[in-house]
Protein backbone atom coordinates (compact mmCIF):
# COMPACT_ATOMS: atom_id res chain seq x y z
CA UNK A 1 0.00 0.00 0.00
CA UNK A 2 1.54 3.40 -1.14
CA UNK A 3 1.67 6.65 1.34
CA UNK A 4 -0.98 8.30 -1.16
CA UNK A 5 -3.30 5.18 -0.22
CA UNK A 6 -2.83 5.58 3.77
CA UNK A 7 -3.53 9.18 3.27
CA UNK A 8 -6.77 8.19 1.23
CA UNK A 9 -7.93 5.93 4.41
CA UNK A 10 -7.89 8.95 6.88
CA UNK A 11 -11.07 11.09 8.06
CA UNK A 12 -11.51 14.26 5.64
CA UNK A 13 -11.72 16.29 8.55
CA UNK A 14 -7.94 14.79 9.67
CA UNK A 15 -6.57 15.37 6.08
CA UNK A 16 -7.46 18.49 6.48
CA UNK A 17 -6.22 19.32 10.01
CA UNK A 18 -3.09 21.66 10.96
CA UNK A 19 -1.86 20.38 13.60
CA UNK A 20 -1.76 23.16 16.86
CA UNK A 21 1.65 24.91 16.41
CA UNK A 22 2.91 24.22 19.74
CA UNK A 23 6.50 26.08 20.85
CA UNK A 24 8.18 22.65 20.64
CA UNK A 25 6.73 21.81 17.15
CA UNK A 26 7.86 24.93 15.86
CA UNK A 27 11.39 24.16 17.11
CA UNK A 28 14.14 27.02 17.68
CA UNK A 29 17.84 26.88 19.30
CA UNK A 30 16.53 29.16 22.10
CA UNK A 31 18.32 29.29 25.53
CA UNK A 32 15.76 31.68 26.22
CA UNK A 33 11.93 30.44 26.11
CA UNK A 34 9.35 32.83 26.35
CA UNK A 35 6.97 31.22 24.06
CA UNK A 36 4.70 29.05 25.97
CA UNK A 37 4.07 30.69 28.95
CA UNK A 38 5.99 28.16 31.02
CA UNK A 39 7.05 28.68 34.59
CA UNK A 40 10.97 29.48 33.72
CA UNK A 41 12.72 27.36 36.19
CA UNK A 42 11.92 23.25 37.36
CA UNK A 43 10.61 22.73 41.14
CA UNK A 44 12.13 19.68 41.67
CA UNK A 45 9.84 16.24 43.17
CA UNK A 46 10.60 12.80 44.27
CA UNK A 47 8.05 10.04 43.41
CA UNK A 48 6.68 8.25 46.75
CA UNK A 49 4.71 5.91 44.70
CA UNK A 50 6.05 2.43 44.17
CA UNK A 51 2.83 0.40 43.00
CA UNK A 52 3.93 0.40 38.96
CA UNK A 53 2.64 -2.81 38.19
CA UNK A 54 -0.88 -1.72 39.20
CA UNK A 55 -3.25 0.44 37.15
CA UNK A 56 -3.73 4.03 38.43
CA UNK A 57 -7.16 4.73 39.82
CA UNK A 58 -9.27 7.00 37.16
CA UNK A 59 -9.68 9.85 39.35
CA UNK A 60 -7.21 9.89 42.38
CA UNK A 61 -8.50 10.56 45.55
CA UNK A 62 -5.81 12.23 46.55
CA UNK A 63 -5.52 14.69 44.04
CA UNK A 64 -9.38 15.41 43.61
CA UNK A 65 -9.65 16.05 47.16
CA UNK A 66 -6.96 18.41 47.42
CA UNK A 67 -7.84 20.55 43.95
CA UNK A 68 -11.61 20.93 45.40
CA UNK A 69 -10.25 21.92 48.64
CA UNK A 70 -7.92 24.45 47.05
CA UNK A 71 -10.81 25.59 45.00
CA UNK A 72 -13.00 26.03 47.32
CA UNK A 73 -15.49 23.44 45.73
CA UNK A 74 -16.76 20.03 46.77
CA UNK A 75 -14.89 16.78 45.39
CA UNK A 76 -17.70 15.83 43.17
CA UNK A 77 -17.04 19.14 41.44
CA UNK A 78 -13.62 18.02 40.27
CA UNK A 79 -12.71 16.26 37.13
CA UNK A 80 -8.82 15.53 36.51
CA UNK A 81 -7.11 14.91 33.15
CA UNK A 82 -4.56 15.07 31.24
CA UNK A 83 -3.95 18.35 31.16
CA UNK A 84 -6.92 21.18 30.43
CA UNK A 85 -6.46 20.69 27.02
CA UNK A 86 -8.36 16.85 26.95
CA UNK A 87 -11.09 18.78 29.25
CA UNK A 88 -11.90 20.90 25.88
CA UNK A 89 -12.21 17.95 24.22
CA UNK A 90 -14.15 15.80 26.63
CA UNK A 91 -16.47 18.58 26.93
CA UNK A 92 -16.71 18.37 22.76
CA UNK A 93 -17.10 14.16 23.08
CA UNK A 94 -19.65 14.75 25.60
CA UNK A 95 -21.93 17.13 24.60
CA UNK A 96 -21.66 17.93 20.50
CA UNK A 97 -22.93 15.61 18.02
CA UNK A 98 -20.76 15.16 15.13
CA UNK A 99 -22.40 16.85 11.64
CA UNK A 100 -25.18 18.72 14.10
CA UNK A 101 -23.82 20.45 16.58
CA UNK A 102 -21.78 23.25 17.51
CA UNK A 103 -18.93 24.95 19.60
CA UNK A 104 -18.34 29.03 19.72
CA UNK A 105 -15.76 31.00 20.84
CA UNK A 106 -14.22 34.56 20.16
CA UNK A 107 -10.90 34.95 18.51
CA UNK A 108 -8.44 36.67 19.50
CA UNK A 109 -8.28 33.59 21.82
CA UNK A 110 -5.94 30.10 22.63
CA UNK A 111 -5.70 28.19 19.47
CA UNK A 112 -6.92 24.46 21.01
CA UNK A 113 -11.06 25.19 20.79
CA UNK A 114 -10.64 24.73 16.78
CA UNK A 115 -7.86 22.08 17.08
CA UNK A 116 -9.99 19.83 18.86
CA UNK A 117 -13.24 20.79 17.09
CA UNK A 118 -11.82 19.69 13.57
CA UNK A 119 -10.19 16.68 15.25
CA UNK A 120 -13.52 15.46 16.27
CA UNK A 121 -15.80 16.91 13.08
CA UNK A 122 -17.95 19.30 15.16
CA UNK A 123 -18.55 22.76 13.06
CA UNK A 124 -17.04 25.74 14.95
CA UNK A 125 -17.95 29.28 14.81
CA UNK A 126 -16.08 32.31 15.70
CA UNK A 127 -17.29 35.70 16.89
CA UNK A 128 -14.42 38.01 17.04
CA UNK A 129 -14.26 39.81 20.22
CA UNK A 130 -14.56 43.80 20.06
CA UNK A 131 -11.68 45.98 19.84
CA UNK A 132 -11.22 45.52 23.25
CA UNK A 133 -11.22 42.76 23.53
CA UNK A 134 -14.45 42.52 25.40
CA UNK A 135 -17.34 39.97 24.33
CA UNK A 136 -19.49 41.12 21.06
CA UNK A 137 -22.61 39.72 23.14
CA UNK A 138 -25.39 40.73 20.57
CA UNK A 139 -23.20 38.61 17.61
CA UNK A 140 -22.74 35.90 20.27
CA UNK A 141 -26.38 36.06 20.87
CA UNK A 142 -26.72 35.70 16.73
CA UNK A 143 -25.04 33.10 16.33
CA UNK A 144 -26.04 30.35 19.40
CA UNK A 145 -28.20 28.09 17.48
CA UNK A 146 -27.28 24.61 17.58
CA UNK A 147 -24.44 25.75 19.45
CA UNK A 148 -23.84 23.57 23.16
CA UNK A 149 -20.13 25.13 24.22
CA UNK A 150 -19.41 28.29 24.04
CA UNK A 151 -15.33 28.47 25.79
CA UNK A 152 -14.52 31.85 26.98
CA UNK A 153 -10.77 32.42 27.78
CA UNK A 154 -10.62 34.48 30.84
CA UNK A 155 -7.53 35.84 31.55
CA UNK A 156 -7.60 35.75 27.83
CA UNK A 157 -4.47 33.95 25.93
CA UNK A 158 -3.04 35.62 24.72
CA UNK A 159 -4.07 39.33 25.23
CA UNK A 160 -3.82 38.95 28.91
CA UNK A 161 -7.35 40.81 29.84
CA UNK A 162 -9.86 39.72 31.65
CA UNK A 163 -13.45 39.42 30.43
CA UNK A 164 -16.11 41.57 32.11
CA UNK A 165 -17.93 39.63 34.76
CA UNK A 166 -20.79 41.77 34.05
CA UNK A 167 -21.03 40.02 29.95
CA UNK A 168 -20.10 36.85 31.22
CA UNK A 169 -23.12 36.77 33.25
CA UNK A 170 -25.09 37.77 30.10
CA UNK A 171 -23.69 35.25 28.48
CA UNK A 172 -24.37 32.39 31.17
CA UNK A 173 -28.15 34.33 31.55
CA UNK A 174 -28.70 33.79 27.07
CA UNK A 175 -27.23 30.10 26.70
CA UNK A 176 -29.40 28.61 29.89
CA UNK A 177 -31.10 25.83 28.95
CA UNK A 178 -29.06 25.74 25.46
CA UNK A 179 -25.10 25.27 26.09
CA UNK A 180 -22.33 25.03 28.46
CA UNK A 181 -20.36 27.82 29.32
CA UNK A 182 -16.42 27.03 29.29
CA UNK A 183 -14.13 29.38 31.61
CA UNK A 184 -10.80 28.82 30.71
CA UNK A 185 -8.81 29.76 33.85
CA UNK A 186 -5.20 28.46 32.66
CA UNK A 187 -3.54 31.66 34.05
CA UNK A 188 -6.49 32.55 36.99
CA UNK A 189 -3.65 31.94 39.79
CA UNK A 190 -2.34 35.59 38.43
CA UNK A 191 -5.30 37.24 39.35
CA UNK A 192 -7.22 34.76 41.43
CA UNK A 193 -10.10 36.96 42.53
CA UNK A 194 -11.53 37.02 39.36
CA UNK A 195 -12.58 33.18 39.17
CA UNK A 196 -16.27 32.16 38.23
CA UNK A 197 -15.75 28.65 40.09
CA UNK A 198 -17.68 30.40 43.11
CA UNK A 199 -20.68 30.97 40.21
CA UNK A 200 -21.08 27.08 39.93
CA UNK A 201 -23.88 26.92 42.16
CA UNK A 202 -25.74 29.69 40.41
CA UNK A 203 -25.81 28.14 37.09
CA UNK A 204 -25.71 24.36 36.58
CA UNK A 205 -24.40 25.08 32.98
CA UNK A 206 -21.20 26.61 34.13
CA UNK A 207 -17.59 24.84 33.77
CA UNK A 208 -14.35 26.48 34.67
CA UNK A 209 -10.85 24.63 33.00
CA UNK A 210 -8.02 25.06 35.28
CA UNK A 211 -4.05 23.50 35.11
CA UNK A 212 -0.93 22.96 37.07
CA UNK A 213 0.37 24.20 33.44
CA UNK A 214 1.19 27.47 33.87
CA UNK A 215 1.45 29.07 37.84
CA UNK A 216 2.20 25.89 39.11
CA UNK A 217 5.25 25.16 37.08
CA UNK A 218 4.11 22.03 35.78
CA UNK A 219 3.64 21.95 32.12
CA UNK A 220 5.19 18.69 31.27
CA UNK A 221 3.68 16.99 33.79
CA UNK A 222 0.37 17.07 32.28
CA UNK A 223 -2.34 17.64 34.70
CA UNK A 224 -5.71 20.04 34.25
CA UNK A 225 -8.40 20.54 36.26
CA UNK A 226 -12.60 20.30 35.13
CA UNK A 227 -14.59 22.47 37.32
CA UNK A 228 -18.63 22.18 36.81
CA UNK A 229 -21.79 20.39 38.79
CA UNK A 230 -22.20 16.66 39.24
CA UNK A 231 -24.12 15.97 36.15
CA UNK A 232 -21.88 17.57 33.91
CA UNK A 233 -18.72 15.87 36.04
CA UNK A 234 -20.95 12.38 35.87
CA UNK A 235 -20.91 13.04 31.89
CA UNK A 236 -17.17 13.61 31.21
CA UNK A 237 -16.79 10.61 33.43
CA UNK A 238 -18.50 8.82 31.27
CA UNK A 239 -16.13 9.37 28.26
CA UNK A 240 -12.82 9.97 29.60
CA UNK A 241 -9.89 6.92 29.53
CA UNK A 242 -10.48 4.51 32.18
CA UNK A 243 -6.63 5.63 33.27
CA UNK A 244 -6.43 9.04 32.58
CA UNK A 245 -3.05 10.31 34.75
CA UNK A 246 -0.32 7.64 34.75
CA UNK A 247 0.71 7.13 38.98
CA UNK A 248 3.78 9.49 38.64
CA UNK A 249 1.34 12.08 37.51
CA UNK A 250 -0.86 11.68 40.42
CA UNK A 251 1.71 11.52 42.79
CA UNK A 252 3.48 14.81 41.93
CA UNK A 253 0.49 16.19 41.76
CA UNK A 254 -0.75 15.80 45.07
CA UNK A 255 2.40 17.02 46.22
CA UNK A 256 2.20 20.27 44.33
CA UNK A 257 -1.39 20.64 45.75
CA UNK A 258 -0.21 20.29 49.47
CA UNK A 259 -0.24 23.36 51.53
CA UNK A 260 3.50 23.32 51.06
CA UNK A 261 3.27 23.32 46.99
CA UNK A 262 0.31 26.08 47.02
CA UNK A 263 2.52 28.43 49.39
CA UNK A 264 5.43 27.76 46.78
CA UNK A 265 3.09 28.42 43.22
CA UNK A 266 1.96 31.36 45.20
CA UNK A 267 5.51 33.02 46.11
CA UNK A 268 6.66 32.23 42.35
CA UNK A 269 3.65 33.93 41.06
CA UNK A 270 4.08 37.06 42.97
CA UNK A 271 8.13 36.75 41.54
CA UNK A 272 6.41 36.68 38.01
CA UNK A 273 3.96 39.74 38.56
CA UNK A 274 7.02 41.75 39.49
CA UNK A 275 9.04 40.83 36.23
CA UNK A 276 6.06 41.78 34.51
CA UNK A 277 5.31 45.21 35.99
CA UNK A 278 9.35 45.49 35.24
CA UNK A 279 8.93 44.00 31.63
CA UNK A 280 6.01 46.42 31.08
CA UNK A 281 8.10 49.33 31.90
CA UNK A 282 11.16 48.26 30.01
CA UNK A 283 8.77 47.56 26.81
CA UNK A 284 7.32 50.47 26.87
CA UNK A 285 10.81 52.60 26.76
CA UNK A 286 11.98 50.57 23.35
CA UNK A 287 11.50 52.27 20.08
CA UNK A 288 10.70 49.16 18.30
CA UNK A 289 6.94 48.67 20.92
CA UNK A 290 4.44 50.64 18.95
CA UNK A 291 1.64 49.68 22.38
CA UNK A 292 2.27 47.20 25.54
CA UNK A 293 -1.13 45.66 26.67
CA UNK A 294 -1.81 45.12 30.09
CA UNK A 295 -1.59 41.58 31.50
CA UNK A 296 -3.92 39.64 34.15
CA UNK A 297 -1.19 36.57 33.10
CA UNK A 298 2.10 35.78 33.02
CA UNK A 299 2.35 37.09 29.52
CA UNK A 300 3.09 40.45 27.75
CA UNK A 301 1.71 40.91 24.53
CA UNK A 302 2.93 43.62 22.87
CA UNK A 303 2.72 45.09 19.11
CA UNK A 304 6.06 46.21 17.30
CA UNK A 305 6.49 48.85 14.24
CA UNK A 306 8.38 45.32 12.63
CA UNK A 307 7.26 42.37 14.22
CA UNK A 308 8.44 40.05 11.50
CA UNK A 309 12.07 41.31 11.89
CA UNK A 310 12.10 41.79 15.84
CA UNK A 311 10.83 37.96 16.05
CA UNK A 312 13.53 37.30 13.50
CA UNK A 313 16.36 38.86 15.68
CA UNK A 314 15.53 37.75 18.94
CA UNK A 315 15.00 34.04 17.40
CA UNK A 316 18.63 34.30 16.20
CA UNK A 317 20.06 35.52 19.36
CA UNK A 318 18.26 32.12 20.94
CA UNK A 319 15.42 34.40 22.53
CA UNK A 320 12.19 32.41 21.57
CA UNK A 321 8.43 34.74 20.78
CA UNK A 322 5.38 34.04 20.08
CA UNK A 323 4.28 35.48 16.96
CA UNK A 324 0.46 36.34 16.96
CA UNK A 325 0.62 38.09 13.83
CA UNK A 326 -2.08 35.51 12.47
CA UNK A 327 -4.74 36.03 14.95
CA UNK A 328 -7.58 39.18 13.91
CA UNK A 329 -6.90 42.06 15.59
CA UNK A 330 -3.30 40.96 16.32
CA UNK A 331 -1.50 42.39 13.27
CA UNK A 332 2.20 43.28 14.39
CA UNK A 333 1.98 41.33 17.66
CA UNK A 334 4.77 39.22 19.70
CA UNK A 335 3.22 37.45 22.73
CA UNK A 336 6.50 37.27 25.47
CA UNK A 337 6.14 34.99 28.51
CA UNK A 338 7.40 36.03 31.77
CA UNK A 339 10.70 34.52 32.49
CA UNK A 340 13.24 35.35 35.22
CA UNK A 341 14.29 38.54 35.66
CA UNK A 342 17.60 37.57 33.96
CA UNK A 343 16.11 36.29 30.82
CA UNK A 344 13.29 39.53 30.75
CA UNK A 345 16.53 41.78 31.28
CA UNK A 346 18.46 39.26 27.95
CA UNK A 347 15.03 40.24 26.06
CA UNK A 348 14.91 44.04 26.60
CA UNK A 349 18.76 44.09 25.53
CA UNK A 350 18.17 42.29 22.33
CA UNK A 351 14.92 44.59 21.55
CA UNK A 352 16.48 48.30 22.68
CA UNK A 353 18.94 48.71 19.79
CA UNK A 354 15.89 48.16 17.06
CA UNK A 355 14.93 51.14 15.23
CA UNK A 356 11.20 52.92 15.78
CA UNK A 357 8.69 53.19 13.15
CA UNK A 358 10.40 56.12 11.44
CA UNK A 359 14.04 54.22 10.50
CA UNK A 360 12.13 51.10 9.71
CA UNK A 361 9.72 52.69 7.05
CA UNK A 362 13.18 54.80 5.60
CA UNK A 363 15.07 50.71 5.76
CA UNK A 364 12.31 49.39 3.91
C1 LIG B 1 -1.85 26.49 28.38
C2 LIG B 1 -3.31 26.59 28.19
C3 LIG B 1 -4.16 25.48 28.28
C4 LIG B 1 -3.64 24.09 28.33
O1 LIG B 1 -3.27 23.65 29.53
P1 LIG B 1 -2.68 22.19 29.69
O2 LIG B 1 -3.14 21.84 31.06
O3 LIG B 1 -1.20 22.31 29.58
O4 LIG B 1 -3.29 21.30 28.65
C5 LIG B 1 -5.52 25.67 28.19
N1 LIG B 1 -6.03 26.89 27.97
C6 LIG B 1 -5.25 27.95 27.85
C7 LIG B 1 -5.87 29.29 27.62
C8 LIG B 1 -3.87 27.84 27.93
O5 LIG B 1 -3.11 28.92 27.75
Amino acid sequence: MSTQNIEELARANVRALTPYQSARRLGGNGDVWLNANEYPLAVPFDLSQQTLNRYPECQPKQVIERYAAYADLTPEQVLVSRGADEGIELLMRAFCEPGKDAVLFCPPTYGMYSVSAETIGIEYRTVEARADWQLNLPAIAEQLDGVKLVYVCSPNNPTGNLINPDDLRELLEMTSGKALVVADEAYIEFCPDATLAGWLQEYPHLVVLRTLSKAFALAGLRCGFTLANKPVIDLLLKVIAPYPLSTPVADIAAQALSAQGIALMRQHTDELIANRTWLIQALSSCDCVEQVFDSHTNYVLARFTASSQVFKTLWDQGIILRDQNKQPGLAGCLRISIGTREECERAIAALKPLPGAAVSREQA
